[in-house]
C-alpha cells in the first residue's frame, strides 16, 4: 500500500509493529539512520535550498548554515558520542543490599510523534527526529503546511533514504495533525506557538503521553550603559534579522537607558546597511515574510514607535524592512506579542533595577540577552531572572551549542533537547537492580 494514503492508525500500528520487533534497539540501526540522514543533507541539499526559498525567501548561504549546516552538526555531533551516551550508568547501593549492583540504562520509548512548524521548516523537523532515532524509537514527523514546499520534499526524501517502516512523514495541517494527536504515542515533541502548545498537551493527556513544548515569546536584550555600541549593534542586528526575524530565539526587543539607547539607534540604522545594503529588498541574504496573514499582522505593529530605520514593506513579494522602533511604551501593541518578525523595539528603563523588574513582571522568555562588561550585572541577571537560556554578549548562538540543553520554561514551553539531551527527552532512564 502506498504509506501517504495510510490512516493515522494505521500509520501508528505499523510502526509501532517495527518497535516491537526490536529492530530500531541496536546502536549499530540508530547511526545507520543518522548517517543516511546526512546523507540526504548533503546529496539533496539543493532540493532543500530550493524549498526554502520558495517558502521563506531564503538565500542558499542561510539555508546551509541555519538549516542543513545545523542539521549535520548535530548529526555529527551524536554519532560521535553516541555510544558513550548510551552506556549504563553504576548506581552505588546501600549496605542493606551489599553484594547487589545497580545501574540505570536508556530505554527506547516506542513511537514518537515530532510536530514542526514553519520558520526553520527542516532543521526544527530534522533535529528532534536526530535526537528521536538515536534514542532507537520509530518516529511519525509532521511538517509544518505553512512551509508546503519543503513540507513536500521532505515527505519526499526521508522515505527514499531512512528506514520507511520505523519513520513516516505524515503532511497536513489542522484537520491531519488533530487525527495524529487522537492516536496513542509514546511521546510528542512539539514545536510552534502555545496556544496550539496547549492544544497538543490537552490531546496528550488523554494517552497519559509525556510531551516537549519548544514554545517561543518576547526574549529581551538588555544593554548596558558600559557595553561597546558598534558591537552590540552588530551582533543585535545580525540576530534580530536573520530570517526577517521569524526566528523562536531572535532577540525580541532591547531595554536599555535612554542615553544609551540615543546612541543604539544611529548604530543599529548602520548596522543593517553593513548587513543588508542601502535597499535590503534587493539584497539575495535577506528573507521574508511567510504569508499575507503574518505580513499585515506585523505591519499594524509598524506605528508602535519612532521609526529609526525601515518601517515600509511590500505586500505583494512579503518584504518587510528591517526596522527598527525608538521610544517604545510598554503598552504599545507591539510589546504586547511575541512579534515574530523584523521589527526590533526600543523601550528605556531607568537602571538594570528595573530592566530586571520589567522582565520578572512578564512571561518567562526562550531566550534572555545581554551586552554588558560588568561580571556583577551578569550574574544578577542569571540569578534574578528565569528564562530557557541565557545568552551575555551573543543572541541566538547559545543553541548552536550542541552541549547545551534548548528549551523554554514557563510559557515559552517545557523539557529540551540538542545532543545527549536529545536522548534523556526520547528515552526512558530505567532502573536496574540486580541481586
Ligand atoms: P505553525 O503554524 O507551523 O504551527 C506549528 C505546528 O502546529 C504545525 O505543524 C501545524 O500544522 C500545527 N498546528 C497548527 N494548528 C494546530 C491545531 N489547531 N491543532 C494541532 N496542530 C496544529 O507554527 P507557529 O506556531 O506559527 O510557529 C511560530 C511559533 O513557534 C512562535 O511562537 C515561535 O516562537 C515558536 N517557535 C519555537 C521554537 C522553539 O524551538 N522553542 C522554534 C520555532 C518556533
Amino acid at each position: 500500500m502506498n504509506p501517504t494514503q495510510e490512516q493515522p492508525a494505521d500509520t501508528v500500528a505499523r510502526l509501532r509493529a517495527t518497535f516491537r520487533t526490536g529492530r530500531t534497539k541496536p546502536v549499530e540501526w540508530r547511526t545507520t539512520q543518522l548517517r543516511r540522514l546526512r546523507a540526504m543533507l548533503t546529496e539533496r541539499g539543493a532540493d532543500l535550498v530550493e524549498s526554502l526559498h520558495a517558502d521563506l525567501g531564503k538565500s542558499p548561504t542561510e539555508v546551509h548554515r541555519t538549516e542543513i549546516g545545523f542539521t549535520v552538526r548535530e548529526v555529527d555531533h551524536t554519532l560521535e558520542h553516541l555510544a558513550q551516551w548510551l552506556r549504563p550508568e553504576p548506581a552505588p547501593v546501600p549496605e542493606h543490599l551489599a553484594g547487589a549492583t545497580a545501574w540505570t540504562q536508556y530505554d527506547p520509548l516506542g513511537v514518537v510523534l515530532v510536530i514542526a512548524p514553519w520558520n526553520y521548516p527542516a532543521q526544527l523537523l530534522l533535529t528532534p527526529l536526530v535526537g528521536a532515532l538515536a534514542a532507537g524509537n520509530a518516529v511519525v514527523v509532521k511538517p509544518s503546511e505553512l512551509a508546503p514546499a519543503t513540507s513536500a520534499v521532505l515527505a519526499r526524501l526521508l522515505p527514499e533514504y531512512l528506514d520507511q517502516d520505523a519513520v513516516a512523514v505524515v503532511e497536513g495541517g489542522i484537520p491531519e495533525t488533530t487525527a495524529l494527536l487522537a492516536e496513542r504515542f509514546d511521546h510528542i515533541f512539539y514545536t510552534g506557538n502555545g496556544t496550539v502548545g496547549r492544544i497538543v498537551m490537552a490531546a496528550a493527556v488523554q494517552h497519559l503521553t509525556p510531551v516537549t513544548l519548544e514554545l517561543g515569546g518576547k526574549s529581551p536584550v538588555f544593554v548596558d550603559r558600559d557595553a561597546d555600541i558598534a558591537t552590540v549593534a552588530a551582533r543585535l542586528a545580525a540576530g534580530k534579522f536573520l530570517n526577517a526575524g521569524q526566528t523562536c530565539v531572535a532577540p525580541d526587543y532591547v531595554l536599555t537607558d535612554p542615553e544609551t539607547a540615543r546612541a543604539l539607534e544611529p548604530a543599529l540604522a548602520q548596522a543593517v546597511e553593513a548587513l543588508y545594503g542601502v535597499d535590503p529588498q534587493a539584497c539575495a541574504e535577506y528573507g521574508r515574510v511567510v504569508n499575507e496573514r503574518h505580513f499585515d499582522r506585523l505591519s499594524a505593529l509598524l506605528d508602535s514607535g519612532r521609526v529609526v530605520t525601515g518601517g515600509r514593506g511590500d505586500r505583494a513579494t512579503k518584504y518587510l524592512a528591517p526596522t527598527v522602533l525608538a521610544d517604545v511604551d510598554p503598552k504599545s501593541p507591539v510589546m504586547q506579542e511575541e512579534i515574530f518578525g523584523p521589527i526590533l523595539p526600543i523601550v528605556t528603563v531607568a537602571d538594570l533595577d528595573e530592566a530586571i523588574g520589567f522582565i520578572n513582571d512578564r512571561d518567562k522568555p526562550l531566550a534572555l540577552y545581554a551586552f554588558t562588561e560588568s561580571d556583577a550585572t551578569r550574574e544578577r541577571l542569571a540569578a534574578e531572572t528565569s528564562s530557557g537560556g541565557l545568552g551575555l554578549g551573543l543572541p541566538l548562538a547559545h543553541l548552536t551549542v550542541s552541549d547545551l540543553p534548548f528549551g523554554g520554561v514557563g510559557e515559552s514551553g517545557m523539557g529540551n533537547y540538542h545532543g545527549r539531551y536529545s536522548i534523556e527527552t526520547f528515552s526512558h532512564r530505567k532502573a536496574v537492580l540486580a541481586g
